[in-house]
């Protein structure tokens, strides 16, 4: 089995708080670990429920907010589709790129970019828990297509013969 830390993390996490271990708990954390990328709280509740699983959706929010505190799922506002989740592992850190155009997400890893949120902390005498670095733009495909009017959408001078 695989994220047998981060299980043990979670279990610790939950007793820590003096929370039950439910298997509805367990599921989602199972679940969460199962998906790559990011997935909004209505589509792990469909892919829970499409194994069979009988979870209310009050269930899931309640449970996720849960596992974000625990430090094992980040919860972030990426582009416009609102919310989405993701697992993370233990020391694992990364960022977004969000296209305003068609959406996608990018993740990326930059260790200058830990080394000088360390270094920032270091200076301030600040004890770091999270970070939230995103940068929203365009990605390279949408880029291309916002090329400006008369540039790129100028009909190829072969179709023009035809008016
Ligand atoms: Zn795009
Ligand atoms: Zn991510």
């Amino acid at each position: 089995m695989m994220n047998v830390r981060e299980k043990e993390q979670f279990l610790g996490f939950l007793r820590d708080r003096g929370q039950r271990v439910t298997g509805e708990r367990l599921a989602l954390f199972d679940e969460i670990f199962s998906q790559h990328g990011h997935i909004d709280a209505e589509e792990l509740l469909a892919a829970m429920r499409a194994r069979g699983l009988k979870i209310s959706r009050a269930t899931v929010y309640r449970n996720l907010d849960l596992l974000v505190e625990s430090g094992l799922a980040r919860k972030s506002r990426l582009g416009s589709r609102g919310f989405l989740y993701e697992h993370m592992h233990a020391g694992q850190q990364h960022d977004h790129l969000v296209c305003a155009g068609c959406g996608r997400v990018v993740e990326f890893v930059s260790p200058g970019i830990v080394a000088l949120q360390a270094e920032i902390c270091r200076a301030h005498g600040f004890v770091p828990a999270r970070h939230t670095l995103q940068i929203a733009g365009l990605c390279n495909r949408c880029a291309e297509e916002a090329v400006p009017d008369g540039l790129a959408s100028a009909p190829a001078p072969g179709r023009m013969a035809h008016v």
